[in-house]
């Protein structure tokens, strides 16, 4: 019988003959079977997949491994282009939508072997913290069925923990991979804005969107991220930097230099049980002999507003192309003039949690209202990137919980969007800056639930965060 530890691993078993892609992918299909009713997947490519395997066995018959990804199983957020296949950013809006090129992430994990075994549940364009914004229903978390799996990339995270892919993609605008990654004890990892290619991934939040991991360890985040990273033409916003080899370069006895902020840490929205673990890490952080200082930070409760008003605005005007006329969905139009028919078919196609985020980001763009919120989020961003950056100049990393709390009960903030924005506390700081940050799966609380520590860094410094993240983790199985 399969059972999945590390590409690594998985390659060694590969070239020793112990399994082959081709019984790799049945017993994830098998598995995807299985836990259909948590709903991870919108579609599962079956064939397509077990054909692929199949090539693959041969060319290793023939000429070895060929790329650094052979015949690794990965699923993709229902937000991520790949040509001939369905993508709907999980919106009525955009059902039977076919993707008519492929992401250049996608095409670089293909170009390296990987085998894409299907597309997974999400919130609706990517706007939520629990996945029942969804149009094909929720997804449940596979530790606690009672329990969401966190948001908006629940899916990917969701086929990950449960062992129905090897790695999965997901979209990070304010915690979209670190926060679901939490909420179901794996890893997850937002690169800086600008390391990943945005080309083919459906847009949400320009300035703050980015495709992120999801793994069980820190060396596969460590190989997909040096695959997918780097300059395209397509982007103009990816950076020409070059990509490190970040895989064969985790292992460090470094000692680094943390940070952390106590009004972080004590913030009356912390559970206190989260709050204590993390203070415990802190102590054993000093005791392997890294330095950890507390820093001042005085913006905590400016930053979700800062974040609500800025990606909305930014959400409202991307949005605008979906008008029944470009791409997807299309009410009845007989006999409906141009505008009614604008109206209807974006009154129809869009769930009620993105039609509030296209209002609240018209509103902040308005004539009478752009100073006042827009222009003002514009300024606590700025004095916030001023702030980490600073931080950085003497630090290597800055400790926070990934999220305050563990995962939702299903409904449990259903009337409340508020109190389920505000959980983003922890998250949206990392996109504001723009820099990488990890969510790492380190703790159990006593209602069962698993829970990460969360670990920023400078920009562009993607390898100390998966050295640091490695050692962290390795120390915690010791
Ligand atoms: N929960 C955040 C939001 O709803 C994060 C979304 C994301 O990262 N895509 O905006």
């Amino acid at each position: 019988m399969f059972e999945y530890f590390s590409i690594e691993e998985y390659h060694t078993r590969l070239r020793t003959e112990q399994t082959t892609c081709t019984e790799v992918v049945q017993y994830y299909l098998k598995r995807i079977r299985e836990y259909q009713h948590l709903n991870a997947y919108i579609e599962v490519y079956a064939d397509e997949a077990i054909q692929r395997a199949a090539q693959l066995d041969e060319q290793r018959k023939e000429v070895g491994l060929q790329g650094k990804l052979h015949g690794v199983v990965i699923a993709l957020k229902d937000v991520i282009c790949y040509k001939g296949h369905k993508v709907s950013a999980a919106s009525n809006i955009l059902k039977e939508f076919t993707s008519v090129y492929s992401a250049t992430a996608v095409e670089r994990l293909i170009a390296e072997g990987a085998i894409i075994i299907g597309n997974c549940n999400c919130d609706e364009f990517a706007m939520g913290s629990t996945n029942e914004n969804s149009a094909y229903g929720k997804v449940l978390n596979a530790i606690d069925e009672t329990r969401v799996p966190g948001g908006s990339s629940g899916g990917s995270a969701v086929a990950v923990q449960a062992g129905l892919c090897m790695v999965s993609l997901g979209s990070d605008t304010g915690g979209s991979v670190r926060q679901p990654a939490d909420f179901c004890g794996i890893v997850g990892l937002k690169p800086t804005y600008g390391r990943v290619s945005r080309y083919g991934l459906i847009a949400y939040a320009s300035s703050f969107d980015q495709i992120g991991i999801f793994s069980s360890n820190v060396q596969d985040a460590a190989l997909i991220l040096e695959i997918i990273s780097g300059k395209d033409e397509f982007d103009s916003t990816v950076s020409t930097k070059e990509v490190d080899d970040y895989s064969k370069k985790l292992q460090t006895n470094k000692k680094f230099k943390f940070a952390y902020f106590e009004e972080a840490l004590n913030h009356k929205s912390i559970d206190s049980e989260i709050s204590t673990a993390i203070h415990q890490r802190i102590a054993a952080l000093k005791k392997d002999g890294h330095s950890v200082s507390a820093v001042k930070f005085d913006l905590i409760d400016y930053i979700v507003p800062a974040y609500y008003i800025l990606t909305t605005a930014e959400a409202s005007s991307n949005l605008s192309r979906y008008d029944g006329v470009k791409f997807g969905y299309r009410t009845n139009t007989s006999g409906v003039a141009l505008n009614d028919f604008y109206k209807q078919t974006r009154t129809t196609g869009f769930g009620k949690e993105v039609k509030r985020r296209i209002m609240l980001g018209t509103f902040v763009l308005s004539a009478g209202y752009f100073d006042a919120y827009f222009t003002r989020a514009q300024k606590v961003r700025r004095l916030l990137y001023e702030q980490i950056q600073s931080v950085f100049k003497e630090y290597d990393f800055i400790i926070l919980p990934t999220s305050p709390v563990t995962a939702f009960k299903f409904g449990e903030k259903a009337e409340d969007p508020i109190a389920i924005y505000l959980a983003d506390i922890y998250t949206v700081m990392a996109n504001l800056v723009g820099v990488p940050a990890i969510s790492l799966p380190l703790f159990k609380h006593s209602n069962g639930m698993p829970f990460g520590l969360q670990l920023m860094a400078t920009h562009f410094d993607e390898l100390s965060l998966l050295q640091a993240s490695d050692q962290v983790l390795s120390e915690n199985k010791k």
